[in-house]
């Protein structure tokens, strides 16, 4: 994939050739001379493995090393030295800064691909897991551990920005009765449309949909404040209702709607994220209260 790329830093050109040619069929190779370069180009795009000199002028690999491995985007790239420097404590502070691997040259060219090709297996699979961590497998919306990491995240972020923040809650209304009538199986499909609804409702790059538990939903809107997140909250219910899911047996209307809670807190009213999700569930206990398939702000 062309978007997937290994990094090799190294000042000397003639090695970055060799490795060039050792697994340029395989993998799409970009190189850097220098630290500093380096740190410039995985600004640009993020490299799926880095194949790390030691010896180079200014910073050299263990400092580059530590700077990446201190920092939450890019330490979770595999990084493997490749280098002259082969005494044991060498390679010990090599590894002990966080690189998967240690390769001394000169090198063995199918060793160098097969380590390669190992790590960048490993580093999948880890990508995957971590979204299957995180997702909710029904609904492919955020699970409750990403959506309660996310909170920990954006609050931080709107308090350093001074910006508001916003949470939904939606809860699906008579859903009990959906499942006796329709049967679980045809329960569970709404749960997935009623997502998606959410989901195509919300702003792409602030908010994030999650779904709390069983037929609820969470929604953190960032950088929103009460008006703005109600219009959204609305926008969300409408759209739902206009999705016309047939429901005899709703206490509502024939069709499958949803109950909205809303909590803001902006500077001059900052709430914890554990506050806002119990205001916003008292707010959808009224909206249940006043006749569901409403959005509701206390
Ligand atoms: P209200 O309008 O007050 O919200 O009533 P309700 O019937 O929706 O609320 P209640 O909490 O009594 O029922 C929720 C139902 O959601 C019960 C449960 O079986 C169903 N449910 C929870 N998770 C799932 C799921 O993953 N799939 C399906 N099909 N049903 C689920
Ligand atoms: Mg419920
Ligand atoms: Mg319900």
């Amino acid at each position: 994939m062309a978007d997937r790329y290994i990094l090799v830093v190294d000042d000397q050109m003639n090695n970055i050739e060799t490795l060039g040619e050792v697994l340029g069929d395989e993998h799409d190779i970009h190189f850097a001379l220098s630290a500093q370069q380096a740190l410039v180009q995985i600004s640009q795009q993020m490299p799926e493995l880095i194949l790390l000199d030691i010896m180079m002028p200014d910073m050299d690999g263990f400092q580059l090393c530590e700077i990446l491995k201190a920092k939450v985007e890019t330490r979770d790239i595999p990084i493997i030295f490749i280098t002259s420097l082969s005494t044991p404590a060498q390679e010990t502070r090599g590894l002990e800064a966080g690189a998967v691997d240690y390769i001394v040259k000169p090198f063995n060219a199918s060793i160098v691909r097969a380590r390669v090709h190992n790590h960048l297996e490993l580093k999948r699979t880890k990508d995957l897991l971590r979204v299957l961590s995180q997702t909710d497998a029904l609904t492919g919306l955020a699970n409750r551990r990403r959506l309660f990491e996310h909170l920990d995240a954006v609050q931080d972020k709107a308090l350093r920005l001074d910006q508001p923040l916003s949470v939904l809650l939606i809860d699906v209304d008579s859903f009990k009765p959906y499942n006796d009538l329709y049967g679980h199986i045809a329960g569970d499909v709404c749960l997935q449309r009623v997502a998606g609804m959410i989901q195509s409702s919300l702003r792409s790059v602030t908010d994030m949909g999650a779904r709390y538990g069983g037929e609820e939903f969470c929604c953190v809107l960032e950088n929103a404040d009460q008006e703005l997140a109600l219009q959204i909250a609305e926008r969300i219910r409408a759209n739902i209702e206009a999705l016309h899911i047939p429901h005899l047996h709703s206490m509502v209307l024939p069709i499958v709607t949803v109950s909205v809670g809303v909590a803001s807190s902006t500077s001059s009213n900052r709430s914890l994220h554990a506050n806002l999700l119990m205001a916003a569930d008292k707010a959808l206990y009224v909206a249940k209260d006043k006749g569901r398939n409403k959005v509701i702000v206390l």
